[in-house]
């Protein structure tokens, strides 16, 4: 189960390799984790570095479609079937057309309680002379739109592009992303491709150049950027609280980086709507919405000075 979850999304064997086996090690007395939310808050209040890793969970809380699990679908696909690079060089018209109606869906969205909790959270500590550092698998820039700024996106953003000819990366927030596709993307199993040429699709702007743009996200098949994973790594090694918010702990990345935190001996809580086995290796386990657990979590501390 788990080697196929990190086979899926192809981790880099250089991230594989660090893994130190954390299903072997970590709280060697394996007691069930902790829903004390005051014994949590004291944890807190004496952290000096927090890793925050979220995932699918804190989307999902705002309406984010994820196009994955039972009616998951845009038109007749799921995000598996044109998230790819396959996908893409055979259809790029349809794999924009699906890209560009995610981005679109964005502009209806908006931060929820727990990516505010998140934000106020680490723009206080920062004034403390704390850090928190939060790494998402999430691509929607939700915690960006709450005020985040230290934000390690492992699965890159909607609203940034890649060149398919020069490699540039730029940052993208156009509505419509290109004329084309202006009205395009409509989800419903009976719309039509749009089949868009792709002299008409997004282009680099960069000069001279006028590749092709791609999203800058990563698709199923391909690897994690190596420089974002060096700093996730430094993070993980040199934080000494970890979250995992919203995301389950058997599926990746939490599956690999909190019970390498937790391997440490460093207190890992998790705030989710299930347990799994991994939770057994953590110190905490609030259960349910993060919407609701995580802001009287995160609130100021009475011990914290301002
Ligand atoms: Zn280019």
């Amino acid at each position: 189960m788990i080697a196929r979850q990190f086979t899926s999304r192809c981790i880099t064997s250089q991230l594989c390799a660090r893994l130190k086996e954390p299903w072997t090690q970590g709280r060697q007395d394996m007691t069930r984790p902790s829903s004390d939310l005051a014994a949590f808050r004291e944890v807190f209040s004496k952290a000096k570095h927090v890793a925050i890793l979220t995932g699918a969970g804190v989307s999902a809380e705002s309406g984010v479609p994820t196009f994955r699990g039972e009616g998951g679908f845009w038109r007749r696909w799921k995000a598996q079937d044109l998230a790819t690079p396959g996908a893409f060089s055979q259809n790029p018209s349809r794999v924009w057309e699906f890209y560009h109606y995610r981005r679109e869906v964005m502009l209806t969205k908006s931060p929820n309680p727990a990516h505010m909790a998140i934000a106020e959270c680490e723009a206080r500590l920062q004034k403390q002379g704390r850090r928190v550092t939060i790494i998402t698998q999430n691509i929607d820039e939700l915690h960006h739109r709450a005020g985040s700024t230290n934000v390690l996106e492992l699965h890159g953003s909607l609203f940034k592009t890649r060149c398919m000819s020069c490699s540039h990366v730029a940052i993208n927030h156009k509505s419509p992303i290109c004329a084309a596709l202006e009205g395009k993307g409509a989800p419903d199993p009976n719309s039509r491709d749009a089949q868009i040429p792709p002299k008409d699709l997004p282009r680099c702007q960069e000069k001279g150049c006028n590749g092709l743009l791609r999203p800058h996200v990563v698709w199923f098949g391909e690897t994690l950027d190596s420089d974002i994973l060096t700093r996730v790594e430094e993070e993980l090694d040199s934080c000494d609280l970890c979250l995992v918010v919203g995301t389950s702990s058997i599926v990746y990345p939490a599956a690999m980086f909190a019970p390498q935190v937790a391997a440490r001996g460093v207190p890992v809580a998790e705030f989710n709507m299930e347990e799994t086995p991994a939770t057994m290796r953590f110190t905490f386990h609030f259960h349910g919405p993060c919407g609701a657990s995580l802001p009287p979590a995160l609130a100021r501390h009475e011990t914290e000075v301002l």
